[in-house]
């Protein structure tokens, strides 16, 4: 999808050059290891879980303690214990306890509101990240404590991370990729569809390459500027303003150029594709996931098993902008409207196929194209196309977690992992679409939903 929605300025000017020189003796580590979560109380809390997802083996546990000291879970005990000086939480009979959940796939500094295709030409960027700040506290609100953000414009995602790792507003464990890195007049492109006078004059500096020399500019550029991780776009896509969501926009050179500039930097890459070629460059030049994956055909799959590529199959937006473009013929401009209509069927078919094929998932939304807080809606999806509930519920846990690199930290409750947990009011294994009931939050030991309600967060950062 067409990320940039600044479409006019240009992603950034050169700005204050010789101010940024006089920083360059000083050390900026120290900044970034600052980004820590605000502490939270010292005393010992114990949940008590009617049922507890154990996500690394699959099964469903009964009755449950778990013991958070801090922002780490310290141990995981059957049944109803308690532990000296403990706060006891009693979550709501019925309700089943999962680790944080994961979406490796969100633009949460953008969403496509009715008015997008016109705020894009009015909006300066501080309007979309104070928006941002809401759409972070309403993914985290719907239980979704940690998300890969793959695709921003002005690496706002970056500085709403540090926020939000500072303590300063709510929201998810945010890894960003900053903007998604493309081709001329390809799906990253902002200035495509725009008349020849808007289009701003663009190069690796704001994340359009041509040649392999530009990728590594393109990835450096992102390192730079601190991001967590690499997306890139090797086809059209579907929500930009150009005719093709499957053609191929980055060269075999190209593609490989920047997995390989991204993995030097210790960067994981999602790659964009719809294309059947698109995905096979992507696959065979090491990408780490590939993201929407519509038209992927037989021999992808197979390459990505060998390859041990996941896919992020973001298949509630397919049927989302399919659904509503058939109820309005004015949802999208025209060019979006066809790609709309074309998409939402084939991906179901996709993902389908590819889970037979024994392709491994890692669950992913691309919430932006529909509303904030609805990133529990790929779980019914994913059931319907033949999927065990059990193994949605792995693929926004322990896969996910593994995909990013973060499993030592994410993904299942355990001792010595974060303590990000939240509880679903009913058994998603029996109704999935309880993952849409979420009843309690909390995030590296703070609870931001207690019995269904948001807690008041009061910021304690300065
Ligand atoms: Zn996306």
């Amino acid at each position: 999808m067409a990320v940039g929605f600044s479409m006019t300025a240009g992603r950034r000017t050169r700005r204050a050059v010789h101010a940024f020189a006089l920083l360059a003796g000083c050390a900026l580590a120290p900044l970034a290891a600052q980004a820590q979560d605000a502490a939270p109380a010292a005393k010992p809390v114990v949940l008590h879980c009617p049922a507890l997802l154990d996500s690394v083996a699959g099964k469903m546990l009964g009755q449950s303690s778990v013991v958070v000291q801090g922002d780490r879970v310290t141990e995981v005990a059957a049944g109803y214990v308690t532990r000296p000086d403990a706060e006891v939480v009693e979550l709501a009979a019925g309700d089943t306890c999962l680790p944080g959940l994961i979406d490796a796939h969100v633009h949460i500094s953008m969403e496509f509101t009715p008015t997008i295709y016109s705020d894009m030409l009015h909006f300066n960027q501080a309007d979309w990240v104070v928006r941002s700040t809401v759409w972070a506290k309403r993914t985290l609100l719907g239980g979704f404590t940690t998300v890969r953000n793959l695709g921003d414009s002005h690496y706002e995602t970056v500085a709403l991370r540090d926020q939000i790792n500072k303590g300063w507003v709510p929201g998810p464990r945010i890894l960003s990729a900053g903007p998604a890195i493309g081709s001329t007049g390809g799906h990253a492109d902002d200035g495509d569809g725009l008349r020849m006078d808007l289009q701003p004059d663009v190069g690796p500096h704001d994340s359009i390459i041509n040649g392999p020399s530009d990728a590594w500019k393109a990835v450096r550029e992102h390192y730079k500027q601190n991001v967590d991780t690499i997306k890139i776009m090797t086809t059209g896509g579907v929500l930009d303003l150009s005719g093709s969501v499957d053609n191929s926009q980055l060269t075999e050179e190209e593609t490989k150029a920047l997995v390989t500039a991204a993995h030097e930097y210790g960067y994981i890459v999602g790659v964009h594709a719809h294309g059947a070629e698109g995905i096979r460059r992507a696959v065979v030049a090491g990408a780490d996931s590939i993201e929407h994956g519509t038209f992927m055909d037989a021999q992808d799959m197979k390459l990505m098993k060998e390859h041990g590529t996941y896919y992020v199959p973001t298949i509630y937006t397919g049927t989302y902008v399919t659904e509503k473009a058939k109820a309005n013929p004015h949802a999208y401009p025209p060019a979006v409207q066809a790609k709309a209509l074309m998409v939402g069927p084939q991906l179901l078919k996709t993902v389908g196929d590819a889970y037979k094929a024994g392709v491994k998932f890692a669950y992913g939304t691309d919430a932006g194209v529909f509303p904030h807080g609805d990133n529990w809606k790929d779980f019914p999806l994913l059931v319907q196309v033949g999927m065990p509930a059990m193994y949605a519920l792995q693929m926004a846990t322990i896969n996910a977690a593994t995909l990013l690199k973060k499993d030592k930290d994410l993904g299942s409750v355990a001792a010595g992992k974060y303590a990000d947990i939240v509880a679903v009011s009913g058994n998603p294994l029996t109704d999935i679409t309880v993952m849409g009931k979420v009843d309690f939050v909390m995030k590296g030991g703070i609870v931001f939903k207690k019995g269904g309600a948001e807690q008041v967060f009061t910021s304690t950062a300065h």
